[in-house]
């Protein structure tokens, strides 16, 4: 049986200014990424700033059509006409910023009528108690129903955004950065609706995020990415307990820390990661990694099974794992 949600090889380049006039660069945000999500399952998708998850989320919803490569929904792909409509009803995303993604001149309950209209999933009679509904799902009160997203505070703008979301009756959330926006206590809060709401629609999660808490209460798989190449995949507890990849330690290990305050998955490496539009050959890593070696700077590492997690790493080939499988 096919996969729910996947991506084929993945490709998206973005075509910018350069330096010198009339010439352009091209900026790799995305080279070569497949992952697949079954159904009722959740992906995380961990990486810096830059490191290309946004572009991936984007290009799953369409938003973004791939330079090469696929996404394909039930093993169909949805470049074509039959496929984008029916990604439309069956993947919504979640944007990074609530408050930005409201039409400010609606109320709460509009916002969720003008998402029903457009999608064509409910008769006109029945969307106000539908949006009504849709926003008690997600802990919004009736009697707030016609307030304007400036009356809510972050947290529940996000709640109204995850309503929005959630009108079509899709089968995915592509839920990019839901928490940064808002402080620690409302990051659970919304951690937790999202819990709740997986358990009790049956949705599948494909998560950005920077946040270690998402990744532990929300993920079942996790992919972690670098300059827009997968370094790391597989089971989220396995690889959050035992990172093996060298970026996977630096990203997920210093989070360990006793300190309970640094949750952020942002990687205390040292040095900026580097341009993508002039990726470092080999591996991407090498100019920043503490265990590099010579072949490193040379030869683009494939993927190695180790147990439950495949590794994108040149430390894996000499009997460490069990083989590449490219
Ligand atoms: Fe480091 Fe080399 Fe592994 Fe890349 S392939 S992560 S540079 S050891």
């Amino acid at each position: 049986m096919s996969p729910l949600l996947e991506a084929v090889n993945l490709v998206k380049h973005f075509q910018v200014k350069g330096d010198v006039p009339f010439l352009s660069k091209t900026v790799h945000a995305v080279d070569g990424i497949s992952f697949s999500i079954e159904p009722d399952r959740s992906l995380g998708i961990v990486g810096e700033s830059g490191s290309g998850k946004t572009t991936i989320a984007r290009c799953l919803v369409r938003l973004y059509k791939p330079t090469a490569g696929d996404v394909c929904l039930e093993g169909k792909s949805i470049s074509t006409r039959a496929g984008i409509r029916q990604l439309r009803k069956r993947v919504q995303m979640v944007f990074q910023d609530p408050g930005g993604s409201l039409n400010p001149k609606f109320s709460a309950e509009r916002i969720i009528r003008e998402s029903l209209l457009h999608l064509r999933v409910a008769k006109r009679r029945e969307m106000r108690s539908m949006a009504v509904e849709l926003l008690r799902q997600v802990g919004i009160q009736p009697s707030d129903s016609k307030k304007l997203p400036h009356q809510f505070s972050g947290g529940q703008q996000q709640r109204i955004a995850v309503a929005r979301a959630l009108a079509p009756r899709p089968d995915v959330l592509i839920l990019d950065e839901p928490t940064s926006a808002l402080d620690l206590s409302l990051q659970a809060q919304i951690i937790g609706m999202l819990v709740a709401l997986r358990k009790d629609l049956g949705l599948t999660y494909a998560l950005i995020t920077h946040d270690l808490a998402v990744v532990r209460q929300l993920c079942d798989q996790l992919l972690v990415m670098y300059l827009g190449k997968p370094v790391e995949s597989g089971p989220a507890p396995l690889i959050l307990s035992g990172p093996q990849h060298p970026y996977s330690k630096a990203l997920i290990g210093s989070v360990l820390r006793p300190d309970p305050e640094t949750r952020d998955l942002e990687a205390p490496l040292h040095g900026e990661i580097p341009s993508p539009t002039a990726p470092p050959s080999g591996c991407r890593f090498h100019p920043r990694c503490p265990e590099c070696m010579p072949i490193c700077s040379v030869e683009e590492p494939i993927p190695w099974q180790v147990g439950e997690a495949t590794i994108w790493c040149h430390l894996f080939s000499d009997g460490h794992g069990t083989g590449g499988d490219e």
